[in-house]
């Protein structure tokens, strides 16, 4: 796709919003013009900081009438380059349209813009009895909007579910500029569920501007436990295990020995460095037999090779435990300069084989690979550690990662969880669905999408592009 930087739509957007809400210097712009997919860089010709939903509307209008491109932008926290601007065009950054606009505790239900953080609408609820369940490792960062926009999961929705479970009502600016709202705050809202689809379609389909999402009890009680293992077999047997046997936790997260040693670096847990894998379980519920559900749960590790069972002595190391894996990402940086997360899926009993394909492929092309992710899903995060300075290393990382990808689909997943398609997987679509599957889908995009003005080149393949779109490392807008 050809840059649309020729259309200079800077000096028209400066009237609409004033001066300080439009950015169109190189340096300036250089920011946005990758998120945490950082492989592939497209910079926008504009970017805007849109305050309200009419201003959005006016931009979506302005960007219609001139043919050009525009995307909408979160925390740029997408894995999956679900926000770059492909071919330049404006990018309508959400976070200043942040307020929390209400909180119902009657009928269970907030009302939130979309530049909402994730963790500020919890650090809200503090104290109500109440709280948002879905909560992805990023949700320090993350936004409200862009956890629509992708239906992201977390740790806990392996109990909970991930965020269309919890998105009761959207309001709408639509790719020609109307705005609409689709259900609220009322629980089953009737006609097609019109919601469901649009949390999901990663911005495809119109510009979220206000979210009604539904609040959950706080749990009686929690038992939080750290299984440790010597073998990745093991705690992958035990996740298996504890599944089989009736048992939902609230969340069942396994790290690998080469995360553990970045994570016990920054955060003095006391993580045993010589494990191969743990895993960080959490029961939730009525207090009421929630001990031998623990109990039952440290025996089945036990019984499945863990060396040790830990429980979290009180509320204080249970958040200590969270944090240590919700910020293993930011550990990372400890291990090399730049990483690169996949997303597959696999059916929970072929974990340990797909962990051990991982190895291997990881061997095969020298790249070093780390795993920490939601095991009770079966959702895999393999971060592949590279150097983007070094384009034949990512030429590696790009080789390894579709690998990998291969061997979720061949071991019956699929290649995203939570993070989405964006434009990363875009060449894996072809293998997971059928022409027909694909059709419609693009029939839907373009009834809501009708000009391809909003978002191209994500989530659907081209028409005709046989499943060979791929990943353009390196920094290909002009800068
Ligand atoms: C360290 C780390 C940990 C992560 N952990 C998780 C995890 O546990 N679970 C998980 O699901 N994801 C996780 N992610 C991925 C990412 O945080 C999620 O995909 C998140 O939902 C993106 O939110 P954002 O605000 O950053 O959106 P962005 O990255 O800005 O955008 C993501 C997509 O949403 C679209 N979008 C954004 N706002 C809107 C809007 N208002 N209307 C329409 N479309 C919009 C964008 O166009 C883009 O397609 C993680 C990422 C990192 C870096």
């Amino acid at each position: 796709m050809s840059t649309v930087a020729a259309v200079n739509l800077s000096e028209p957007l400066r009237r609409l919003l004033g001066p300080d809400r439009v950015l169109d210097s190189h340096s300036e712009l250089a920011v946005y013009e990758c998120d945490a997919f950082v492989i592939e860089k497209h910079c926008p010709s504009v970017a805007v900081f849109p305050q309200n939903t009419a201003e959005v509307a006016a931009v979506v209008r302005l960007c219609n009438d001139h043919g050009v491109p525009f995307v909408p932008r979160g925390a740029g926290t997408s894995l999956a380059g679900g926000g770059l601007p492909v071919g330049g065009g404006v990018m309508i950054v959400l976070t200043r349209m942040r307020e929390i606009l209400d909180v119902n505790l009657r009928d269970r239900v907030a009302v939130v813009e979309p530049g909402v953080v994730n963790a500020a609408l919890n650090k809200r609820l503090t104290g109500t009895g109440f709280h948002y369940a879905p909560d992805p490792s990023s949700q320090g960062a993350c936004t409200i909007g862009g956890n629509c926009a992708t239906n992201a999961g977390g740790p806990h929705t392996l109990k909970y579910g991930v965020t269309v479970n919890h998105v009761l009502g959207l309001e709408l600016v639509t790719a020609d500029g109307e705005v609409m709202q689709l259900g609220g705050p009322a629980e089953d809202a009737s006609g097609p569920d019109l919601v469901g689809t649009i949390v999901g379609g990663e911005g495809t389909l119109g510009v979220v501007t206000k979210i009604w999402v539904r609040l959950t009890r706080n749990p009686q009680g929690v038992r939080t436990m750290l299984g440790v293992f010597d073998s990745v077999d093991d705690a992958t047997q035990a996740i298996s295990g504890i599944i089989g046997a009736g048992i939902i936790p609230a969340a069942l997260e396994m790290m690998d020995q080469g995360i553990l040693v970045a994570v016990e670096a920054a955060f003095h847990f006391g993580f045993p460095l010589d494990a191969e894998a743990i895993l960080l379980i959490e029961v939730d519920g009525l207090e009421v037999g929630l001990d031998q559900q623990r109990d039952r749960v440290a025996d089945i590790c036990r019984a499945n090779g863990a060396r040790e069972v830990r429980f979290a002595a009180d509320e204080r190391e249970r958040l200590q435990l969270w944090k240590a894996r919700k910020q293993a990402f930011g550990a990372i940086g400890r291990l090399s300069p730049s990483y690169c997360t996949q997303d597959g899926v696999v059916p929970r009993t072929k974990l340990p084989e797909i962990l051990r394909r991982i190895r291997e492929i990881g061997g095969k092309y020298d790249i070093k690979i780390v795993n920490v992710f939601h095991a009770g899903d079966g959702n895999l995060h393999p971060i592949l550690l590279f150097d983007e300075r070094h384009p034949e290393e990512i030429q590696r990382v790009l080789a390894a990662s579709g690998e990998i990808l291969d061997a979720c689909l061949e071991c019956g997943g699929s290649v995203t969880g939570e993070h989405g398609i964006g434009l990363e997987k875009l060449s894996f679509m072809n293998r997971m669905f059928t022409g027909d599957d694909l059709d419609v889908m693009a029939r839907l995009r373009d009834a809501l999408n009708p000009n391809g003005l909003l978002s191209p080149g994500k989530l659907l393949p081209t028409a005709g592009a046989c499943g060979m779109e791929q990943v353009h490392p390196g920094r290909r807008a002009p800068l």
